[in-house]
Formats: structure tokens, sequence, C-alpha cells
């Protein structure tokens, strides 16, 4: 949509002074078109919607005591509200949230108010004015479920921006027990806490943190490692490396052609224009391949899982033959009824890729044609491209809309090429 052009202005700050120009009597931020005295390398930005402020790092070769003060700008009044403003986005909010296990299951509880507002999450929330994300985590947990919440460790901290927000936000996130299941659930904020499998749980939350604590908490689980079973058809390509960029792919409609009555023999498994060579265009860029397939037509038992083992070895011949390696194919050979953790949009099988693989949501996409693709990659925490010939998208965009896939292309060459811009 296009809108009424943004103002432009530039942040510069280093060692907490902020470089402003006076203009009639107020100190402000230059312009993007005015010549600033010294060169700068740009640091992100903010996005006010009718003003859009650069932030940028000056090259200097001293200290700029002459400049202003990021703290002194708040008690002046000759300081452009813009400016104070920009400022306070800069401090990051911090958060501290605890998965509180028991076995292969996680804690969470269901919000009445705020950001999760009708969404699960794991229990935790903002830290209160100088206290420790240990001491916070624990007083917001236990005022959530009225219960002793005991950390066993810290599983991670992340940072993550939030939709339509320009602040950034820290998330300590740690793992934790409770000694009983007496739960007394904070009235006006919770109403209702259970125990989920990760994979279940992934698809509940909208919380980032939350998501990429799940998966460490899996990684890191041996009970929940074990009880994830996901199918996968023949060996894993290469070696386990942590955190690799990596692309899920779904099989149907993206990698072949999809059919009315399922592809059912090798012979009617037809690669779609753009597939190998988007396939190599991630490859060379150094992307891991994983295809990542729902097959209701062997949960109808329309195609025997060996009968689909076949059609899969014939696909990675004519891959290998084009130098296309897959580093796995898992897939989910149960139909839509089935309450299992591999069907799509449970994230079973990118868990799965995770544990077998070293794949991690932050540095991952998943690329599919359907709006369950979609929901997919987004429970995992990872980013997500939509791809099919337009007359397709169209049929599913009022699905997809709530999912905002981060790439929307035609096939999966474009896609590809759009994926190895914007990298991991
Ligand atoms: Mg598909």
């Amino acid at each position: 949509m296009p809108r009424k052009a943004a103002r432009k202005h530039v942040f510069v700050e280093t060692d907490g002074q902020v470089y402003l120009v006076r203009d009639r009597g107020t100190f402000r931020f230059p312009r993007t078109d005015e010549k600033l005295p010294f060169r700068t390398d740009p640091n992100g930005t903010m996005d006010f919607g009718t003003d859009q402020v650069e932030k940028r790092t000056p090259r200097l070769d001293h200290h700029p005591e002459e400049w202003m003060g990021r703290d002194a700008v708040f008690e002046r009044s000759d300081v452009d509200p813009l400016v104070k403003r920009a400022i306070y986005t800069t401090m990051i909010r911090c958060v501290s949230e605890v998965v509180i296990s028991k076995g292969p299951r996680v804690l969470m509880v269901k919000a009445v108010r705020g950001f999760s507002k009708g969404y699960w999450n794991i229990p935790g929330g903002f830290m209160d004015y100088g206290e420790g994300p240990e001491t916070g985590v624990k007083r917001e947990a236990e005022e959530e479920i009225g219960a002793d919440v005991s950390l066993d460790r810290l599983l991670n901290i992340y940072v993550s921006g939030f939709p339509g927000k320009p602040a950034y936000t820290l998330g300590f996130v740690y793992r934790g027990h409770v000694r009983s299941e007496k739960f007394s659930l904070k009235a006006d904020e919770i109403e209702a806490a259970a125990w989920f499998t990760v994979d279940k749980g992934l698809t509940l939350t909208r919380n980032p943190f939350a998501k990429w604590g799940l998966v460490d908490f899996f990684l890191q689980s041996p009970d929940a490692r074990r009880a994830l079973r996901v199918k996968r058809h023949g060996p894993l390509e290469g070696t386990r490396v942590e955190g690799q960029p990596t692309v899920f792919l779904d099989r149907d409609g993206v990698i072949n052609r999809g059919r009315e009555g399922y592809v059912r023999t090798p012979p009617q498994f037809e690669f779609l224009p753009g597939a190998i060579a988007g396939m190599r265009l991630l490859q060379d860029a150094g992307w891991r391949l994983v295809i990542v397939t729902n097959q209701d037509a062997s949960g109808w038992k329309l195609v025997p899982e060996r009968q689909l083992a076949r059609i899969h070895e014939t696909m990675l011949a004519s891959l290998r033959r084009e130098g296309v390696r897959i580093s796995a194919v898992y897939y989910c050979p149960h139909h839509v009824l089935s309450d299992c953790a591999c069907r799509k949009p449970r994230p079973g099988m990118l868990l799965a890729a995770a544990r077998d693989l070293g794949v991690r949501p932050r540095t991952a996409w998943m690329v599919g044609d359907k709006p369950l693709d979609i929901q997919t990659g987004r429970a995992f925490g990872c980013r997500t491209a939509w791809v099919g010939p337009p007359s397709w998208r169209k049929r599913f965009a009022e699905e997809v809309r709530g999912w905002s896939p981060e790439v929307v292309a035609d096939n999966l060459r474009n896609a590809a090429a759009v994926i190895t811009k914007r990298g991991a």
C-alpha cells in the first residue's frame, strides 16, 4: 500500500553521545538530505509511521564530548520530541520466562490479556525495575500459576523485535520444574494451565522467545527428543552442523506437480519448472535442503509406505544426477484425523531435523504451497516462503494472510533467489 512519503531523519550516536543540529532554538536529528561532517555506517531503521529514523554509527577519531548526552535529552524542553522518542526506543525491554517440564511435556498458560491474549505461552513476563532475570521469572511464574517454581538452568538468551513495534526485547529463558501441580491461577491474567508436548506447544504460542526456548529445551531434554517419533526415508546426508542455514521444502506443489488422486508411482512424479534450479541455487549458496512432506495417501492406505519409499528413491536419484543433495526426507504417513506430532501444521518433522541435523529456527526457512506449510514454519519459529502460481495463491490468500509469509513467489526458483539474497 503506498502511503504518504515518510520524513527521514538520521540518529547518530556513539558512547552515549547523540549528534543533533540546532534549528530555530530546537535541537533535532539531521535529515537524510543534510550533509554530516563525518562518515557513518548504518545500524538499523526505526519506523514511526510518518517519521523514519535511520540509526547510524559515526566514524570518529575522538570522543564527541560536545554532543548531547542521551540521558540529558529527557530533561530538556528544547529537544524535538522525536529525538526523545527514538532514544527511548533504543532502550531494550527485558522479559524472563521459564520452560517448566515434566518428562517430555512442558507447562503452558493461556493469557486473558496482554500480547498473548487468547494464546498459550510459557510462564514469565517483564522484569521489574532493578530486578535480575532469575528473580523476575520466579516472581512472574509463581504469580501466574500460584505454585513454587524451581529454576534448573538458563536455556538461552534471545533478542527479537515484535510486529509493528520499533523497539527490541531481550528474552531470558530458563528451564525449571514445579514440585506440586496444585496450581492457583492468577484470575485476571491466566485462564488455563496445561502440559503439552513440545511440537503441540509450538503450534499454540506466538511468542518468539517461547518458540526458541521450547526448541532449545527439546534439544537439551533426552525425554523430549526420545518422545518425538518421525519417519524418514534414506540415510542422513552429510554431517551434522549446528545452525547451518537450512531450507525446509514441502514436496507436492513445490518440488513436483501435485496430482488429483495423489502421486502413487515413480512415473507419476514430475518435477515442477524451476524446482531443480531453485534447489541448486540454494545449495550453491550454502543452504542445506530438507524435505518435509505430509503423505495422506499413505494414511489412507492408497500408497503403501514401501511404494512411497520407491517414489522418494527415484526422486533422490534424479536430483543426484542434477547435482542436488537432499540432507533428509521426512514424511508423515498418517491421515488428517490423526493427532500425530509429524503431520503439518505440527512441526514434528522440523524438530526431528533440529535433533538429527542441528537445524536451528533462527537460521531456517520453510517453503510450501499451502497455508499449513506456512503455519508449520511459523510454529517452528523460522521464516517462511509461500510458492505457487497466482491462481493457486488467490485460492488460499485469505487463509494465508494471518500467517504473513516473508516471501511470496510463483515457484521455487524465484523463492530461492530471494532467500539467498536475504540470507540466514
Ligand atoms: Mg504441498
